[in-house]
């Protein structure tokens, strides 16, 4: 005898058509969003297990990172590219919180990244994420989360503007070539804590190390950085 609920989901794919994010094939079981073909395309980095590797040398002399990891290659016309733009640009949370699963599997098998006490999704600008209805880095952590067991830490890092007065002098001069400034909205929170900075795809790490150095400036914290993807720019 078929369940209602079987009944339900065969109706609601009706309409619905379950296909994969990646490929658009409808060989899925009722709980994927990415194929099996399409997981398999996905390249992995192997970072997460190695230090030293190319994420940490981005930040070498210029922020204090504890730890730091890519888990894909991004390449252009890729599996992993499609996947990307379904989470930013398609409204496709699901994608995302499936690659953020996938990170946190690689973060649990690696035995650094150990006792972190809070994932910080790198902020967007606030009028950016009104826009889209979302961080695509929160929902990244939210899959991370489940698997490693460390809470989401959202809105205690704000993203603003550049002003007049900011721009003109002191340390924020640093970062003039950054597209916004970050701040703390609640230091208790965060002081005392390993923190992990997450975002989706690393390019010059300039954006991540402006965020990740207002991180740092809270009493006693430890960063470290991981990303879902690499885009090298060579
Ligand atoms: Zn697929």
């Amino acid at each position: 005898m078929i369940s209602t609920n079987k009944l339900l989901q065969d109706f609601s794919h009706l309409f619905y058509p379950h296909t994969c994010a990646g490929c658009g094939s409808d060989l899925l079981e009722e709980t994927q969003t990415i194929c099996l073909h399409c997981y398999s395309h996905l390249p992995e980095t192997g970072f997460f297990a190695h230090p030293g590797n190319p994420i940490e040398k981005i930040f070498y002399g210029r922020l204090h990172v504890a730890e730091a990891a890519a888990g894909y290659y991004f390449t252009k016309n890729s599996v992993l590219q499609r996947l990307i733009h379904q989470l930013k640009y398609n409204g496709n949370q699901e994608v995302g919180r499936q690659l953020g699963r996938w990170l946190g599997t690689q973060i649990l098998k690696s035995s650094r990244f150990t006792q972190i006490h809070g994932l910080i999704p790198l902020p967007l600008f606030p009028e950016k994420e009104k826009k889209r209805g979302y961080n695509q880095a929160t929902v990244l952590c939210e899959g991370v989360s489940e698997i490693i067991n460390v809470p989401v830490l959202k809105d205690l890092v704000i993203r603003k503007r550049y002003t007049d007065t900011q721009t003109k002098k002191g340390r924020n001069d640093r970062w003039k070539n950054v597209d916004g400034s970050f701040e703390i909205s609640d230091h208790a929170q965060l002081q005392h804590k390993h923190l992990m900075l997450v975002d989706d795809v690393i390019t010059t790490g300039a954006t991540l190390e402006a965020c990740g150095y207002a991180i740092t400036e809270i009493e006693n914290t430890k960063l470290s950085i991981a990303t879902l993807a690499w885009a090298s720019d060579d």
